[in-house]
């Protein structure tokens, strides 16, 4: 063990999973519930670090994207939820394809467009299409990473077409990738109360393996710092873990900490301790060993903690996300995008190699 992980653990449980990450032994449930509630951060981050740079070296990855949050109508209004809105509230809005073109034209540099939206009640199968062949006509070359498990589910059921089949149309429509949003927290008792008329995590996970049956990769979200615990994260982790032992399908692990303002949660902790935080996405990167990356979104994080972050397992700190709105409905303060020198420099002033990519981690510039 010549690295120097040695000489800063002092916890023989810590040691002990260090020897599981050495030989390549996925660590188990108890580890990762023991790794959530240490205060021996630095010893955790060590382990998570080495797993990182032995899978990335010294990259740390950033896209250059855009948001289009096509609209906020949305029949579900779940209580986690502080960007959707009824069809007859004064701010709800849909994007014309008119619109989303401009959007296109106006954002000349990026490489991606991220796309969600609520459940809109009336629109007709051909807007999804549309959206994706319209922005695709305008930039052939962009990696369009559109829709959540959520959205899939309803398309699916509301217009009777078969995952199977509906993720071929819009692969065909200009698909790149899915987004991991929808995911929440899988345990039931949880996820009744912060989402209780939202897909259960069966059906999220359901749909996320027919998705990588038709050779789409995905993320996996997870949303923290609300009323879960520590025994709710490891069964999340768990769900996820698994599924990729059978498709492989998940290319990133994106943990997203809960802001409550403007939402119907009331959150039992207000802010996230820092050690929570770290604690989380290095025990993530040590458990989940078959997922390759991990992200720490600098925009729900802040900056300043994200970067940090880089040393604890993180290889990816997300993107400029240009017009981002649904976290900024609930309380970010970060801005609503950072520009690429802005996340070049957090990523150098860490010590690391900027590498800028698309969803697909596709090398960009
Ligand atoms: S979280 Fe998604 S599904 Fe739930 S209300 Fe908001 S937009 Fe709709």
């Amino acid at each position: 063990m010549g690295d120097g992980t040695m000489n800063i653990l002092r916890d023989s449980t810590l040691i002990a999973i260090n020897d599981k990450v050495e030989q390549e032994i996925p660590v188990s449930e108890d580890d990762a519930l023991y790794m959530l509630t240490t205060s021996d951060i630095m010893g955790l981050a060590a382990i998570a670090h080495k797993v990182k740079t032995k899978l990335h070296g010294n990259s740390v990855f950033y896209g250059v994207n855009m948001n289009l949050n096509y609209t906020n109508i949305c029949i579900l209004r779940c209580p986690l939820c502080a960007f959707s809105r009824n069809k007859d509230d004064n701010d709800a809005y849909l994007l014309t394809l008119e619109e989303i073109a401009q959007r296109i034209h106006n954002a000349s540099d990026i490489d991606e467009v991220h796309i969600v939206g609520g459940l809109h009640p009336d629109l007709p199968f051909s807007y999804y299409e549309d959206m994706l062949t319209t922005i695709k006509s305008i930039r052939p070359s962009i990696h369009i990473v559109a829709f959540t498990a959520v959205e899939y589910d309803y398309l699916s059921k509301k217009f009777n077409i078969p995952l199977d089949e509906l993720f071929q149309r819009l692969k065909h429509a200009g698909l790149g990738s899915i987004p991991g949003g929808g995911a929440e927290i899988f345990a039931p008792e949880v996820r009744e109360t912060i989402a209780p008329k939202k897909i259960s995590g069966q059906r999220w996970l359901e749909v996320m393996e027919v998705a990588h049956r038709n050779g789409i990769k995905t993320n996996a979200t997870m949303l923290f710092n609300h009323i879960e615990n520590a025994h709710h994260i490891v069964d999340h982790m768990k769900h996820v873990r698994t599924l990729q032992q059978k498709t492989g399908g998940f290319k990133t692990f994106v943990p997203l900490v809960f802001h409550e303002q403007h939402t119907g949660v009331r959150a039992k902790r207000k802010e996230p301790t820092g050690f929570d935080v770290v604690r989380l996405y290095a025990t993530a990167r040590i458990y989940l060993y078959n997922v390759p990356h991990i992200k720490a979104l600098w925009m729900y994080l802040g900056e300043k903690l994200a970067q940090v972050l880089l040393q604890c397992g993180v290889d990816d700190i997300g993107a400029t996300y240009y017009d981002e709105k649904v976290v900024h409905s609930a309380g970010a303060k970060t801005p609503a995008w950072g520009s690429e020198p802005f996340l070049q420099h957090l990523i150098r002033n860490a010590g690391f190699t900027p590498v800028r990519v698309n969803a697909s981690y596709v090398t960009t510039a």
